[in-house]
């Protein structure tokens, strides 16, 4: 049984039996496995302390033959959002979280997702404003998927797209003023294309001083929603949760 460590952010766990936990987590050279922590239910567990949601860990674990779950040897967390973090940013944890688990593939590498994924704790635990950090989240998670539509021409005239626009989720489409259906879609103003345009260039730890006013922040959000339930086909668990401690999304 080879052993393998990698630098990894936990994405859940479940409980399997009296005193194991099953530990869904995103290598950054692996993709997406499935680990057996045996005893972490226990008092005194060596893997205490590790597998909270969006944890950025060390793990070790042992690869087996024909299993779909290896066998956890340690996790040694190295970042936690729970440090320095405010409720209302521990809200969208579970939520970051439950995204990267849902479209992270199963032991197919996704460094990219897991660099995103891993600047995005850091910035949690630096305190960068958590509904920018929401946003550009949810940007980058569904551009890396290829899934959110091209915002700098519209999708029906092919003009560049200037001051506002209007997403239409279900149909994929990002259409002009002059294109915009009345009847499908959200309609995003120029300070949301505005955060758009500069989520493609900046950091995630930069977004304290990228301007999100409130009203392109529900437009964002509301569209987004509607992107990722049009692509999964069902609505995240976690978004209530964010909805109840925040009002957010
Ligand atoms: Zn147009």
């Amino acid at each position: 049984m080879p052993l393998h460590s990698s630098d990894a952010l936990i994405l859940r766990s479940y409980k399997l039996g009296e005193a194991d936990r099953i530990v869904v987590f995103l290598t950054d050279d692996r993709g997406k496995r499935r680990g057996v922590a045996k005893g972490a239910r226990r008092l005194k567990s060596r893997f205490s302390g590790g597998p909270e949601p969006l944890t950025r860990a060390r793990v070790a674990y042992f690869e087996r033959e024909r299993l779909d779950l290896v066998r956890l040897r340690y996790i040694e967390p190295v970042c936690s959002p729970l440090a320095r973090s405010n409720g209302e940013a521990l809200a969208y944890v579970g939520y970051f979280a439950e995204l990267i688990d849902e479209w992270a593939p199963e032991a197919d590498p996704a460094d990219a997702l897991f660099r995103l994924g891993a600047s995005v704790v850091e910035s949690i635990v630096a305190g960068v404003p958590i509904g920018r950090l929401a946003r550009y989240f949810e940007y980058w998670l569904l551009r890396l998927q290829g899934v959110y539509p091209a915002t700098t021409t519209c999708s029906q005239c092919g003009f560049e797209i200037t001051g506002e626009a209007q997403m239409a989720p279900a149909a994929g489409t990002f259409t002009c003023v002059g294109c915009k259906s009345p009847e499908q879609g959200v309609s995003l103003s120029s300070a949301s294309l505005a955060f758009l345009q500069m989520a493609k260039t900046v950091a995630p730890a930069q977004l304290g001083s990228v301007e999100l006013p409130e009203v392109a922040d529900r437009q964002l959000a509301v569209a987004h929603r509607l992107l990722i339930k049009t692509h999964l086909d069902k609505e995240l668990k976690s978004v209530r949760v964010v909805r109840e401690l925040t009002g957010g999304i």
